[in-house]
């Protein structure tokens, strides 16, 4: 049981979303430090280099000054819980001596870059709310869920070579779209860049082809999770997904949260997940809370204007959890690697500022949002950022991810 009384030596880190309960991994440098491990602490990062120089964790050098926490990772979680236990204990307030060793920057004044370096990435379909306004969108209000959707959780192979690290900016793609059905397609910038809020788990743990992973086992393959935004072009999408699904509409640009939040730390905010019926085949049935109350919320902020909070959904709105989505994309033996990638699809709540994409909240453009500085949207402007931020909470202590945040410029 985690502990939420426990507090840091680390000044005001119990009212940030970095409390010692959460201790999630990125990768960052400064200006006179080369990339390597930290831990999120209140506003610092704990340098891992200075805690293995000082004897108080016991890691390899090279795991700690790596660029990726891979090879951390890769050690499993009989090593890394330990570490993750070091290190709570190295912070605790009853040992504040530690506070000489000088293992802490300033948040502020580091560089927080891209955390894994990402094998494979697969993006499921998992939110009802979200694949029904999909439905209803698109195909039939009476029949929006698709035949497969409610028996399994669908998904697709997305492009790992794109994600980037939050604060990365991004140019409004180029392709194909149709605005006219009667008339040819054209070429030109897309007119609907879309933002996808989603959650990512990344794995921990590899399998060899051939083998499956069962839902009862499945947590010990999963590291932790990070806030994920799939930026989408629904004109491109709309025109070229048939019959094989999202391919350049998708690949352009996906942004990640910096910080790696163990599941250990998210341990907490386990809840129940909807009642799923039909009943599930049985390599997808579970026992247990698999579903996690976290707040999510995604914002807008147009070139030097005020931000408006668009979104507030949560993730304990999956429908399909994590462990069935590891269950099923295993099920007929794809291996999975260390650093592989697992989006959730979108997170839509049942409420309409629940919903996880402009194209629910305007609702295909016809609903425009209303933004704080009196303009509206239908989907991003040029030069608008987009802010994802997450975080679950208990007896007034948030254990949050961090910022998701990309800026959208011109077509090139
Ligand atoms: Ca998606």
């Amino acid at each position: 049981m985690i502990n939420f009384n426990r507090k840091s030596w680390v000044e005001g880190s119990e009212k940030t979303q970095f409390p010692i309960q959460n201790l999630p991994f990125g990768i960052y440098s400064t200006h006179s430090k080369t990339k390597r491990i930290g831990v999120a602490i209140g506003d610092n990062i704990l340098d891992l280099q200075v805690l293995v120089e000082a004897k108080k964790i016991n890691l390899p050098l090279s795991v700690v000054s790596n660029s990726f926490l891979n090879d951390y990772i890769a050690l499993g979680k009989h090593v890394t819980n330990q570490i993750r236990l070091d290190i709570a204990d190295f912070l605790d307030i009853t040992n504040p001596s530690n506070a000489a060793i000088n293992a802490l920057d300033l948040m502020s004044e580091a560089t927080l870059h891209l955390p894994i370096q990402i094998g494979d990435y697969t993006d499921f379909y998992s939110s009802k709310d979200h694949a029904t306004n999909v439905g209803k969108m698109f195909r039939d209000p009476a029949n929006a869920l698709l035949p497969n959707w409610l028996h399994l959780p669908v998904g697709y192979h997305g492009r790992a070579s794109s994600i980037v690290a939050s604060g990365t900016s991004y140019h409004r793609p180029k392709g194909q779209t149709k605005p006219v059905e009667t008339e040819p397609p054209i070429f030109g910038p897309s007119k609907r860049v879309d933002f996808e809020l989603e959650m990512g788990f990344v794995i921990g743990k590899e399998t060899q082809i051939g083998q499956t992973i069962s839902t009862k086992n499945a947590e010990d393959y999963i590291f932790g999770l990070m806030l994920f935004n799939d930026l989408s072009a629904r004109d491109i999408q709309q025109w070229e997904y048939v019959p094989l699904g999202p391919f350049l509409a998708k690949n352009f640009c996906s942004v990640v949260s910096p910080w790696v939040v163990t599941l250990e730390a998210l341990d907490a905010f386990r809840v129940e997940g909807e009642v799923q019926n039909p009943q599930v085949l049985p390599y997808l049935s579970f026992d247990g809370l698999k579903n996690y109350d976290i707040t999510l919320e995604v914002a807008l902020t147009p070139e030097n204007g005020q931000e408006t909070v668009v979104s507030q959904s949560n993730f304990k709105y999956m429908y399909w959890n994590m462990c069935q989505q590891l269950a099923h994309h295993t099920v007929n033996g794809c291996n999975v690697r260390v650093g592989d990638m697992m989006a959730s699809g979108t997170i839509s709540g049942p409420e309409k500022h629940e919903f996880g994409s402009m194209l629910e909240l305007a609702w295909k453009g016809t609903e425009p949002i209303q933004m704080n500085d009196g303009s509206t949207r239908t989907f991003m402007q040029d030069l608008d950022t987009c802010t994802i931020r997450g975080w679950g909470e208990k007896d007034g202590v948030r254990i949050g991810f961090g910022e998701c945040k990309s800026t959208l410029l011109p077509a090139l």
